[in-house]
């Protein structure tokens, strides 16, 4: 049913953007007293110390976001995957396993001043058969005088050896430009972002009155688009002022100009759609309140979905609407918009006018909520919190595990949950609900992806 590809389509997106997830992970291994903490803590500065303060929010806190060089990659300390009771070595080999196959660069972290021990040769054993990039930190080189120690450390197989003061940050700069080089290229989070106005897309069936409703914001305000000195204008978009903001509604032109050829109409409406939706950041999406929810406006919402834009759903005509018809509305909306129930919503008239303000402050909150990003150490914090009080399902007698998140993109925003299992669709949308809650995320689509762990 509609609702089924509505459900499809979700997926459909999460898959896509898992292809181009734009946080890289750099996970941090090595024997206990090398130096771990106090490495990762120079790397990230005094960022995250205000999250420290939140008594009972940090306890479990494993991954942290980093910034080097311009770029962002999220810093995990393996230390916090609870190693088993199988003794020290086998559970170090464990953690530096768990970390090849989650993470884009491993940094195994040594103590230059004791050298190479058994338990890090074993560990090194590990790392070396991992096509994942290893990176060597030797660490404690406080002064020149350590330097000689370093060089000892080649026989680990892993390359060159970086040497570091974690304590006094001597050399971390280097071994910093060394991850960035070894970390997979991302997307920067602006590159969806264009400067000036933001852009709305208009969308909806035939008929739902979205010429009506471009021509209610641009009616009174022809001149707002002539009198923009200097910019240039694309003809195909509109500017409208709304709310004392400037909004650029895209691809406006195939509204003016009406397609009315018997056959063909339809295509060309779905071709319009589609481009529209590509070209904002936030789309309108017109409802006729006088007729119940169809099958063709749920596919104009779920070619949002999938796009990954931020919606505002608005319930057009809402003049037509006695009080019969808006008990009736309720139970159609509940089952129809089930899947989108983050989206708002708002009812107006682009015939009388009625409430059609109110679609500024609906596609602001929306937008907010795309370019919203939380931290990784709070969403860690809450997550295990999370997954503490409800665990993922068991699937095959085995209980999966989720070792960390991070939220690795925005526009829209999307979550990377690592783990050592399946998750079931279910569970990840309890897990989206339960986010939302905590986090917000209004009107925007977010993206929960589940990165296994081989
Ligand atoms: P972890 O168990 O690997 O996370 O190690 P910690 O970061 O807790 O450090 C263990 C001990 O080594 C602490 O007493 C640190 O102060 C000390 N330490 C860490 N880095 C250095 C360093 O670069 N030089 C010296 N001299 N001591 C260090
Ligand atoms: P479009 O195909 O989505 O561009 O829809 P139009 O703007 O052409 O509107 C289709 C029909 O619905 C026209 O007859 C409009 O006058 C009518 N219409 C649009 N908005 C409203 C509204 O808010 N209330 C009422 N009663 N009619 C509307």
């Amino acid at each position: 049913s509609e609702f089924a590809s509505l459900d499809a389509a979700i997926e459909a997106g999460e898959a896509a953007e898992e292809a181009q997830l734009s946080q890289p992970v750099l996970a941090v291994v090595g024997r206990p007293n090398v130096g771990k903490s106090t490495l990762v803590n120079r790397i990230l500065g005094r960022r995250e110390a205000v999250v420290q303060d939140v008594p009972g929010v940090t306890r479990d806190r494993i991954a942290y976001d980093a910034f080097w060089g311009g770029r962002r990659f999220t810093l995990v300390d393996t230390g916090g995957w609870e190693p088993g009771a199988s003794g020290l070595q086998a559970s170090i080999t464990a953690q530096a396993e768990m970390a090849m196959s989650t993470a884009d660069a491993v940094l195994l972290v040594v103590d230059a001043s004791v050298g190479a021990t058994t338990t890090d040769e074993a560990v090194a054993r590990v790392l070396r058969r991992s096509k994942t990039p290893v990176l060597l930190a030797a660490n404690k080189v406080d002064d020149e005088r350590l330097l000689a120690d370093t060089a000892s450390l080649w026989s680990l197989g892993l390359g060159e050896p970086y040497p570091v003061s974690a304590l006094h940050g001597r050399n971390s700069g280097d071994l910093l430009d060394a991850i960035i080089k070894a970390l997979p290229d991302a997307p920067r989070d602006g590159d969806r972002a264009v400067a000036g106005p933001r852009r709305v897309a208009l969308v909806g069936k035939p008929n739902v009155g979205k010429s009506s409703l471009l021509n209610k914001l641009t009616g009174e305000q022809r001149s707002v688009v002539d009198s923009v000195a200097g910019t240039t204008v694309d003809p195909v978009d509109s500017l409208v002022e709304l709310d004392g903001q400037t909004w650029r509604f895209v691809d406006t032109a195939g509204l003016r100009k009406r397609v009315n050829s018997a056959n063909g109409a339809e295509y060309y409406a779905s071709l319009r759609t589609k481009t529209a939706i590509d070209a904002a950041e936030v789309a309108i999406v017109l409802l006729d309140s006088s007729e119940p929810l169809s099958e063709q406006d749920l596919r104009v919402l779920t070619m949002v979905v999938e796009a990954g834009r931020a919606c505002v759903l608005a319930f057009n005509k809402w003049d037509l609407v006695d009080e019969d018809r808006r008990h009736q509305m309720v139970r159609e909306l509940e089952r129809g918009l089930v899947r989108v129930p983050w989206a708002d919503k708002v009812n107006i008239s682009a015939l009388t006018g009625r409430s059609v303000r109110k679609l500024a402050p609906a596609l602001r909150t929306a937008l907010a909520s795309w370019d919203q990003r939380v931290p990784t150490g709070l969403l860690n914090a809450w997550l295990s919190d999370l997954i503490a009080a409800t665990p993922p399902p068991v699937r095959g007698g085995k209980q999966p595990k989720v070792l960390f998140a991070t939220q690795a993109g925005i526009r829209p925003p999307t979550l990377v949950l690592f783990t050592t299992g399946f998750l079931e669709a279910g569970y990840r949308r309890f897990i989206e609900r339960k986010f939302r809650e905590r986090f917000g995320f209004e009107g925007s689509p977010v993206r929960i992806n589940v990165r296994v762990r081989e």
